[in-house]
């Protein structure tokens, strides 16, 4: 199939623009070398969308090779002031189009435009500005111990960085990538999830606009086991940065080790919250609802399993069911009083569904939904409903797998003791959240949770300035913050000899 390098498109909400469809590289929009193409799937209805060109190996040579060939100058020639001038500019272009990235956010990978998907472009808008403010303030030590001997390390950019990301974010996954990788002066070749590849490809053009050089940013669309794999052996790639599957994660880090790449890993994860008899109820019945409810469940810290003490935990079920039924109303992607929307595919749909079936079949008691949603025009998209399972065992595989849909698992406790244990009880650690009032009890708890994130008393809170990323299945390196862009550089030590003589 031939396909245009880019074709209008009128979205549901009547704005226009122009997609581009090929793959961006070299600051040019270019045809894949075997004409391969992909779909993207509108959510909400199951049409295409759209269909842009797939990268496979040969096209990620092309790209490594573009990114290989602008390191030196890219280096050379600029300056941290530079490179953050050009980041904040990247904010702005956000900041103009916001709306209309929101709704082809919210088209292609199924997010509510009002009550969601525009939330992701600010994201994306504040992670370009902080990075734009570190660009200039990375600095090396000096090292001293001898006083004939004087010791500096340079933070240097580690160079081509090949970046991986999924369909649940598609645009404010790639900031939290580029925008570090880019501050700290590496090239990148990033590739989309072959499931929602169009807004990142629209979004590529910014980088030419403001100034980036050739080669210095490459976006290209594909599949994980041809253009995903190819980077991840590539020789000519320092470092790969991945967000996705702890099964997909696994495979990175060993195709990664051949050629002893720098690895970060951003995984999966099944965090718990944990609600004690002295919380304030009121507020963990709504912070449950947000982190797991919030962009259909597909988040990779949803606190996905609760426990409530048992001395609450019918009040708190019973709650629970009434605010997600009133507050999370599902419908189509551009219906301003929605929020709850499609799962971005049918496979995910039918992998969620499976999960609810399983559910059922272990023993669990629906509290709510459990069902798709196939009223109507919801019939043609991939709606699961809001669904809430009680009485849940450890040893259920809707307690230890990540099911990544609205379905949160919901147990009891009666003791702290037995509360750490079950939140542990996972092979995951990435979030995990702790009601209650007793704030020193807080503090214990969160030390004895095994996770890279703890929310007291909220769910699901980020921010770009903190660390952002999680421990044992949950991954490996952090995002965000200085820690995240310390992932992006590394330290050369540089020797002086200031008069030891030999
Ligand atoms: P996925 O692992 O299927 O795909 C993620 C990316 O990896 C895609 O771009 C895909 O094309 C690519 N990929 C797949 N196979 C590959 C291979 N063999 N080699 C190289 N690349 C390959 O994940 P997904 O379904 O797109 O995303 C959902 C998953 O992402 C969930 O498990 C979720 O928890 C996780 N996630 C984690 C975070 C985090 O920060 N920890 C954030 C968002 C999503």
């Amino acid at each position: 199939m031939s396909l245009e390098l880019s074709y209008p498109v009128t979205l549901p909400d009547g704005q226009k623009f122009d997609q581009p469809s090929g793959l961006f590289i070299n600051n040019e929009f270019v045809k894949s070398k075997a004409g391969k193409t992909l779909d993207s799937i509108n959510p909400s209805t199951g049409e295409v969308n759209g269909s842009v060109y797939a990268a496979e190996k040969e096209d990620i040579d092309v790209a490594v090779a573009a990114a290989k060939q602008a390191l030196p100058g890219w280096k050379k020639n600029f300056t941290g002031v530079q490179r953050g001038i050009m980041l904040n500019k990247i904010a702005d272009k956000l900041q103009e189009q916001r709306d209309l990235l929101g709704a082809m956010e919210a088209w292609d990978s199924g997010k509510n435009k009002d009550n969601n998907a525009v939330f992701d472009i600010d994201e994306c808008i504040s992670t370009f500005r902080y990075y734009a403010g570190w660009a200039d303030k990375i600095t090396g030590r000096l090292i001293q111990n001898d006083p004939k001997k004087l010791a500096y390390t340079v933070h240097e950019p580690i160079g081509v960085v090949g970046q991986i990301v999924p369909w649940n974010y598609p645009l404010a996954m790639s900031a939290w990538k580029l925008a570090p990788a880019l501050a700290a002066g590496n090239c990148v070749v990033l590739k989309t999830s072959e499931i929602t590849p169009l807004s990142m490809l629209y979004v590529a053009q910014f980088f030419k606009e403001v100034g980036f050089p050739a080669g210095v940013v490459n976006i290209v669309s594909g599949y994980g086991a041809t253009a995903g794999s190819a980077l991840c052996v590539h020789p000519d790639v320092a470092k790969i940065a991945f967000t996705g599957s702890t099964a997909t994660g696994k495979l990175i880090a060993k195709m990664a080790a051949d050629t002893m790449k720098l690895v970060t890993l951003e995984c999966g994860g099944k965090s718990p919250l944990i609600i004690r008899q002295d919380a304030d109820l009121e507020q963990a019945v709504k912070w449950a609802a947000v982190g797991i409810m919030s962009n259909q469940g597909q988040v990779c810290c949803s606190t996905s399993r609760i426990y409530a003490h048992e001395s609450i935990y019918e009040q708190f079920l019973q709650d629970l069911a009434a605010h997600v039924a009133k507050e999370y109303k599902q419908g189509t992607v551009f219906e301003p009083d929605c929020v709850v929307g499609p799962q971005v595919s049918r496979l995910q749909r039918d992998k969620v569904f499976n999960y609810i079936e399983i559910g059922r079949s272990e023993g669990a008691r629906v509290v709510l939904g459990g069902e798709k949603n196939e009223q109507g025009d919801l019939s043609k998209g991939f709606f699961i409903k809001p669904t809430i399972f009680a009485d849940v065992k450890p040893e259920m595989r809707i307690v230890q797998e990540e099911i990544f849909g609205p379905v949160v698992s919901v147990g009891k406790f009666s003791t702290d003791d037995e509360a750490i244990e079950l939140a542990n009880g996972t092979s995951y650690g990435l979030g995990s959240a702790i009601f209650t009032r007793d704030i020193e009890k807080a503090h214990v708890m969160a030390g004895e949770i095994e996770a890279g994130m703890v929310w007291i008393n909220s769910s699901n809170d980020s921010d770009v300035r903190i660390p952002f990323g999680g421990v044992k299945m949950s991954g490996v390196g952090r995002e965000l913050g200085e820690y995240g862009l310390s992932m992006y550089t590394q330290a050369k030590a540089v020797h002086v000899n200031i008069g030891l003589k030999l």
